[in-house]
């Protein structure tokens, strides 16, 4: 798991985030990712796990990038404990048809209110 740093040729305004050029409400730093709160909140807590490594979305990650993805779902966890909530909501859109506005892989992690499925 190499932590790669951001490619401004794929640049996104997670990008962005990433190299300070624009501020974020951070939760969570580490070598390989960064979390912070949603700027556009759809629950109590929202917030945003992404990569160092500016991976486009999911249906573009490859075998190697295996253990990157479990350390983002394991992060998301971390977050939501750290955060105080008992059940939460993990996403990660895919595609714009899919809801997908930041081509920059991102985990979301949604909660603090009661979460109906199926999502629309
Ligand atoms: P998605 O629609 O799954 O691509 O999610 C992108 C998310 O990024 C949305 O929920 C936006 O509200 C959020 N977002 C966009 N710009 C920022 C920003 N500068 N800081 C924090 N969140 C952002």
């Amino acid at each position: 798991m190499s932590p790669a740093v951001p490619d401004p040729s794929q640049d996104t305004i997670f990008g962005r985030i990433l190299r300070g050029e624009i501020p974020c409400d951070q939760v969570h730093a580490d070598e390989h990712c960064l979390a912070f709160r949603d700027v556009a909140p759809q629950a109590p807590v929202h917030i945003l796990v992404i990569p160092r490594r500016p991976i486009p979305s999911l249906a573009e990650a490859q075998p190697e990038d295996a253990a990157l993805l479990g350390h983002l779902l394991l992060v998301a966890a971390s977050v939501a404990r750290q955060q105080g909530l008992e059940a939460f909501r993990t996403v990660i859109n895919s595609g714009a048809a899919a809801g997908q506005t930041v081509f920059h892989l991102h985990v979301h992690v949604i909660g603090g209110r009661p979460l109906t499925w199926p999502p629309g």
